[in-house]
């Protein structure tokens, strides 16, 4: 039996490290040059109002321009790049494609700028449940996926079988963390309904903690490509020291299809594997006893017990976690917090015992607001939760947040990457 072929290049001039990535697993073969080519990078989110850091979150612009280039200059004509980033609450993919430069490509190589959210979708049966996937995405003869090689706090990594889910609408992104379904069973069914003919994994950066900018950042210069959608996804795990046998949604997409998640049934061309192999933290450390982050008992914070995020807290209010934690730390003067519980998600159940309990977003208020274990709640209940809402409405409970702490640390966060070598804006503008 033929093994899948995944190229594995060290990353130097955009151009020559594409050209060879795609040789090397004939990355081009089987698309036709007048073939309808869907790219889909990450572009999961961006902050308009705030330093946003880009390194690692999302598919860097060198990576599009080269790949878009080669396309061109191979002779394909009708290319269209994707993505339906988070909502806040509009669509801003428009500005994000201006953001990046990408309205370049469309002077230039007549590339079509698609913001899902603001076009069709489809609702596909997935039998026993529907999910509605981009039509543009479904439509393409082609697709070619730009995922970026970083951790996920909720699924381990996030490669190129998770990117797919941002074909999605919010309400089905939504559904797929659902209170009753596990996540990991349910983005790798999504890339079954779409024609996915090459991976692309950008790991000019890798991402700690991720998916978005509160997580750490690392030069890591490695591109990853193959025709095999599960294939390119292993090799991606294993570079990031995860075993890919052991990524939930990666054995899970494998077994449905009888496939293989083991290393010695692919065939690596390119750099050595086991040089670029190193691990890549993907979690926030928590207490044993589920009462908040280690940084928070190391800071000696009392009081206060913030229930661990599970899966079905989705992206919007992913993003909005870490700021709540900063506001928390904000507020924090020395003495313990007056007893307070922080729940989120679709899951999570008040304990009896706290003095207050704080309801983080819609979808933990629906499932607390009756709970008689409550003797006092604090519900924030948009969708997902603002920052100024949560510090407004903590008052209540004597807890004063200050927001220019977390302004600042948006700040720092972004600020951190200048002093290091490798972290350049331009590779995000062209
Ligand atoms: S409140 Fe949060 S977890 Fe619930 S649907 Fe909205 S963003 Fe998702």
């Amino acid at each position: 039996m033929t093994k899948p072929v995944v190229s594995v290049v060290a990353y130097s001039d955009p151009m020559e490290t594409l050209r060879s990535a795609l040789d090397l697993c004939d990355g081009l073969k089987g698309m036709n040059r007048s073939d309808k080519i869907l790219l889909k990078p990450n572009l999961v989110s961006w902050d308009f109002k705030l330093p946003f850091p880009p390194y690692g979150v999302i598919t860097t612009s060198s990576v599009m321009f080269a790949l878009v280039q080669i396309l061109y200059e191979e002779g394909f004509r009708n290319i269209t790049i994707g993505e339906a980033p988070l909502m806040i609450p509009k669509p801003i993919g428009m500005a994000i494609y201006k953001q990046l430069g990408y309205e370049k490509l469309r002077e230039k190589y007549g590339v079509e700028l698609v913001d899902f959210n603001e076009d069709s979708f489809e609702e596909v049966d997935f039998g026993d449940f529907k999910l509605s996937i981009a039509k543009k995405a479904l439509e393409a003869d082609s697709i070619i996926n730009l995922p970026v090689l970083k951790t996920h706090n909720q699924c381990q990594v996030s490669l190129g079988i998770k990117n797919l889910k941002g074909c999605l609408n919010r309400k089905s992104k939504m559904f797929c963390h659902g209170k009753d379904v596990d996540l990991d069973h349910m983005f790798p069914h999504i890339i079954e309904k779409l024609p996915v003919a090459l991976t692309i994994t950008d790991g000019v950066y890798t991402l700690a903690k991720g998916p978005g900018p509160t997580g750490n950042a690392l030069r890591k210069n490695i591109i990853i490509a193959s025709r095999d959608r599960l294939a390119c996804d292993v090799v991606g795990a294993e570079i990031m020291g995860y075993s890919a046998p052991e990524v939930e949604h990666l054995k899970f997409y494998a077994k449905r299809h009888g496939l293989s998640t083991s290393l010695e049934d692919i065939e690596v061309r390119g750099e050595d594997l086991e040089k670029h192999r190193s691990y890549v933290d993907f979690d926030w450390e928590w207490t044993r006893d589920d009462t908040g982050p280690k940084g928070f008992a190391k800071r000696g914070i009392t009081g206060v017990a913030i229930r661990k995020y599970d899966s079905s807290l989705c992206t919007g209010c992913s993003m909005m976690y870490n700021p709540m934690l900063i506001l928390f730390m904000s507020a924090f003067k020395g003495q313990p917090f007056p007893n307070v519980e922080v729940l989120s998600g679709k899951r999570q159940k008040a304990s009896p015992g706290y003095d207050y309990t704080i309801l983080f977003g819609k979808c933990a208020w629906e499932q607390n607001k009756d709970n008689p274990n409550i003797k006092k709640a604090i519900s924030i209940k948009k969708c997902p939760p603002g920052m100024e809402e949560f510090a407004e409405a903590v008052k209540e409970a004597g807890i004063e947040c200050d927001l220019s702490q977390y302004v600042a640390y948006r700040h720092y966060i972004f600020n951190r990457y200048k002093k290091e070598d490798g972290f350049d804006m331009d590779m995000f503008t062209m």
